[in-house]
C-alpha cells in the first residue's frame, strides 16, 4: 500500500496539464510540416519549444509534456538518422522541459515525458486504428528502447504513454516496463466512441490492465473528441481507482481528404466542458491537438472552481 501511495504522490495537487505542442510551435513560426517535425525543431529551434513550455506554465499548467511524441529509433532510422540521434533527442526534450520548469521556482510543475505509440513512428496515422504490421515482440521492443534511455535519468518525472489505440499496445508497454517497477507512467488512450479505444477494445478492459501495473500513476484519454470525454471518464471509473486524466482535442474536426482542420474551437466552451470533466471525476485536465494556452487558461479557471467545491 505504501508503495502505491508513494507512486500516486507524483500527481498530488496536480489538476492542469498543458495543451497542444505542434499547433503552438506553428504559431511561433516553427516549420512542422516534415514527417519528423519534432526532431528538427529540437535540433534547430529549441528556444521555440522552451517558449511553448513557458507559455503553458504561465497560463496555469501544473504539468508539461516534453517535445518527444515522435522520437524513436525506428522513426529516425527511416530518415537515415542513427539510433543515437533518437536517444539524444529524447534526452534533449527532457532537459528543455526541466529548464522551463526551473524558471518558475514559485510553483510545483511536474514533467511528463511524451512517448507516442508505435503508429506515431510510422507517420501514416496508424495510431488512430492500431492495425500495425508488426509482432507483439516488435511492439514491446519499440517501447523498451525508449524506456531504457530514460530510466536512469528520471527523478519523479512521469513516462506519458499516450494516444494508445489498443489493448495489445498497452500490454506491450506493460511488458517493456517490467524491469523498472520504480518508474512512474501514465497510460492515455485514443477512443473512437464513448466506450471503445481506436482499435475496438473496451476502454474499461484497457484500464483494468494498466491499473494493475506497479508503474501506473494515472489512466486517461487523449486525442479524442471532447463530446466523448464525460462517458469515457465513467468507463475509466468502473475499471480502476487510479487518478484519471483527460486531454482531448479542441473540438475541431480533421478532414483527412482535404488535409485540414474544420470548424472552430472556443476556449471558453472548452473551459465549461473541463468543469464537467472535473465534476465527472477527472483529476487532471489538459488539451491535445489544436488546444492552445487560451484553452489551458480556461481549464485552470475551471480547476480552481472545482477544487474550491
Ligand atoms: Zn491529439
Amino acid at each position: 500500500m505504501s508503495a502505491s501511495r508513494n507512486l500516486d504522490s507524483t500527481l498530488d495537487g496536480i489538476h492542469v496539464l498543458d495543451g497542444g505542442l505542434a499547433s503552438e510551435l506553428e504559431y511561433l513560426g516553427a516549420d512542422i510540416s516534415g514527417p519528423l517535425w519534432s526532431a528538427h525543431v529540437l535540433e534547430d529551434a529549441p528556444d521555440k519549444i522552451l517558449a511553448v513550455h513557458r507559455a503553458y506554465i504561465a497560463t496555469g499548467a501544473q504539468c508539461i509534456e516534453t517535445a518527444s511524441y515522435q522520437v524513436s529509433r525506428m522513426g529516425y532510422g527511416e530518415f537515415g538518422l542513427a539510433p543515437e540521434c533518437a536517444d539524444a533527442a529524447l534526452v534533449k526534450a527532457l532537459m528543455l522541459a526541466r529548464r522551463a520548469v526551473a524558471e518558475f521556482p514559485e510553483g510545483r510543475v511536474q514533467i511528463a515525458v511524451s512517448l507516442g505509440p508505435y503508429g506515431a513512428a510510422l507517420h501514416n496515422g496508424a495510431e488512430y486504428h492500431g492495425d500495425y504490421n508488426c509482432t507483439h515482440a516488435d511492439l514491446a521492443a519499440f517501447h523498451r528502447e525508449r524506456i531504457a534511455v530514460l530510466a536512469d535519468l528520471l527523478h519523479d518525472e512521469i513516462l506519458a504513454f499516450e494516444t494508445l489505440p489498443s489493448l495489445d499496445e498497452a500490454r506491450a508497454i506493460g511488458e517493456a516496463l517490467a524491469p523498472w517497477p520504480h518508474l512512474h507512467a501514465w497510460f492515455s488512450f485514443t477512443c473512437r466512441d464513448a466506450q471503445h479505444v481506436a482499435h475496438g477494445e473496451l476502454l474499461r478492459d484497457c484500464a483494468s490492465y494498466v491499473g494493475a501495473l506497479p508503474q501506473t500513476v494515472a489512466i486517461g484519454v487523449n486525442c479524442t473528441q471532447p463530446s466523448l470525454i464525460a462517458p469515457l471518464i465513467g468507463e475509466l471509473r468502473t475499471a480502476s481507482n487510479k487518478p484519471i486524466l483527460v486531454y482531448p482535442n479542441s473540438g475541431e474536426g480533421w478532414d483527412a481528404q482535404r488535409r485540414c482542420w474544420t470548424g472552430i474551437s472556443d476556449p471558453e466552451a472548452y473551459g465549461a466542458k473541463a468543469a464537467e470533466w472535473f465534476a465527472a471525476g477527472a483529476q487532471i485536465v489538459g488539451g491535445c491537438c489544436r488546444t492552445r494556452p487560451a484553452h489551458i487558461h480556461q481549464v485552470a479557471e475551471a480547476a480552481t472552481r472545482s477544487v474550491a467545491h
